[in-house]
């Protein structure tokens, strides 16, 4: 039976139909997965065993009564810590939203309600998204499936554990600045940052705003796909979410690439990037070849400026965000303060941590009067030319391929004490959410040390058809799905 958790969503939506297993029993072997693992892994912060048994028996009725289900019914997926999910805790792993429950669901955990996917539990990351390695989390350590010793990546650490571990078959995670690539390249599984817009952040808890976005976490391309055709959509509560029909996209992928133009980062394949990484993203190059693409090399000269601008807005637009955490309408308060000052500045000295405090801190100054023009106004400026390059670069290829990050997982602790050293990891990630467009990470082989390595398909504003058509032919060629299993 446990064998079962090995299958993807859409194996299991079809054993479901046939009634080969229930929602029920796919709960049960999950859960009791978690339990065998979750004390090694940490991924979750908190389970959500009642709305989940809850939304399997709606799902075990309806089959027994004969009536149609929605797309990925009775799936087990995790949510990750910063998306509000009616009565359960939402604590983006910080302290200073300890206990909180939230009071209303988010749109994505809404449609997933609506599609009757059980929501098993809330994810560990990264404290309010801040992080590439799962080390800034408040509540505890989330550890790599593939080996202890590595971090998974983060922030969506937690979403992308869950899912290699296979103690989830879907997560959904947010991604600012590669916070679902990132760990999914890290931990062998597939990720998609989806086009600013396409699928609606209202009850996401809010990092940057003209960043963030939730997408996808899965073992293989179509449950991206499917996953992406239940979240995706407008929603009348976000203002930037996009008025435009959803493609179904496990149908449109399952076509060929021949002829498709592939441009290759020149910048992304140079200097700094693990020699095994790069032989690894070589190699898919050539499978892309054999696929039947035309390969080209394209150059992005404004590229080295992303990290400085990346961490200049994201800052400051957190800064702004994290401003309504006061210890008067969530969470946590601070004890024993004399004037309602005191109290503010006690609850966020107490329940913010390190990492998002200097981030608060950098924003706050970046946003100063005497400094905006040097700062923010050019970050902005140098945003508007980053885009240029893609838009550029896009009038002659369909599609970009890099690496997700030029090394694999690390070791906890190795980047803890510089920070610095930590935002370099975001290098191939980070300048996709600057130009609000998608990208893709999938499996594409094995380091030396056996860590998984993260290929990075890349495409225009709402071509996500284009990423999955080429992760999917991709996979029926390499079988690069398969890696994950090796862990099982
Ligand atoms: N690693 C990046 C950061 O720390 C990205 C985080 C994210 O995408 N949420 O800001």
């Amino acid at each position: 039976m446990q064998e079962l958790l090995k299958k993807t969503a859409a194996e299991l939506s079809q054993m479901l139909k046939n009634k080969e297993v229930s929602s029920t029993e796919l709960l049960d072997l999950t859960f009791k997965r978690i339990e065998e693992k979750d004390g090694t892994i940490g991924a979750y912060n908190s389970l959500t065993k009642d709305i989940a048994y809850e939304t399997a028996k709606s799902v075990d009725e309806k089959l027994k009564n004969g009536d149609n289900l929605p797309k990925l019914a009775g799936i087990p997926l995790a949510l990750k810590d910063n998306m509000n999910m009616k009565s359960s805790y939402t604590t983006a792993s910080s302290k200073i939203l300890a206990g909180f429950k939230s009071p209303y669901d988010a749109t994505v955990a809404k449609k997933l309600r609506e599609n009757f996917v059980p929501v098993i539990g809330k994810a560990n990351m990264d404290e309010f998204a801040m992080g590439s390695s799962n080390e800034n989390s408040a509540t505890k350590i989330v550890t790599n499936p593939w080996n202890v010793k590595k971090v998974p990546g983060g922030s969506s650490g937690g979403s992308a554990a869950a899912v290699a571990g296979f103690e989830a078959t879907l997560s959904l995670g947010s991604d600012t600045g590669g916070s679902i690539r990132l760990p999914a390249s890290f931990c062998g599984v597939y990720g998609l940052k989806p086009t600013y817009g396409r699928v609606s952040r209202y009850g996401l808890i809010a990092f940057a705003s003209s960043l963030d976005q939730i997408g996808p976490f899965a073992r293989c391309a179509e449950d991206i796909a499917l996953t992406m055709e239940v979240i995706s959509g407008y929603d009348n509560h976000d203002s930037t979410s996009l008025n435009i029909e959803v493609p179904e996209y496990s149908k449109l992928m399952k076509t060929d690439i021949k002829g498709l133009k592939i441009g290759i980062i020149k910048e992304l394949m140079g200097e700094g990037l693990a020699p095994d990484v790069k032989a690894a993203i070589e190699k898919s190059i050539q499978t892309y070849k054999d696929l039947g693409a035309e390969i080209v090399e394209i150059s992005m000269p404004h590229l080295k400026y992303s990290i400085g601008v990346y961490y200049i807005i994201a800052t400051a637009e957190a800064s702004s965000n994290l401003a309504r955490y006061d210890g008067v309408r969530y969470g946590y308060r601070a004890e024993g303060a004399k004037s309602l000052i005191e109290m503010y500045t006690k609850t966020r000295a107490e329940g913010f941590g390190d990492e998002v405090k200097r981030r608060i801190m950098l924003g706050t100054y970046a946003l100063s009067s005497g400094y905006y023009d040097a700062y923010y106004k050019k970050a902005q400026q140098m945003r508007a030319l980053i885009k240029q390059d893609f838009d550029k670069a896009f009038e002659k290829v369909d599609m970009l391929l890099s690496c997700t990050c030029p090394n694999t997982a690390f070791d906890i602790g190795s980047k803890v004490d510089n920070p610095l050293e930590m935002y370099l990891t975001d290098i191939g990630t980070i300048t996709i959410n600057l130009a609000g467009i998608p990208a893709l990470s999938i499996p594409c082989g094995l380091d030396s040390e056996g860590m998984p390595i993260g290929l990075q398909l890349i495409a225009p504003v709402l071509k996500e058809d284009t990423l999955l058509k080429s992760a999917y032919n991709y996979e029926q060629a390499t079988k690069c799905n398969e890696l994950v299993e090796r862990i099982f």
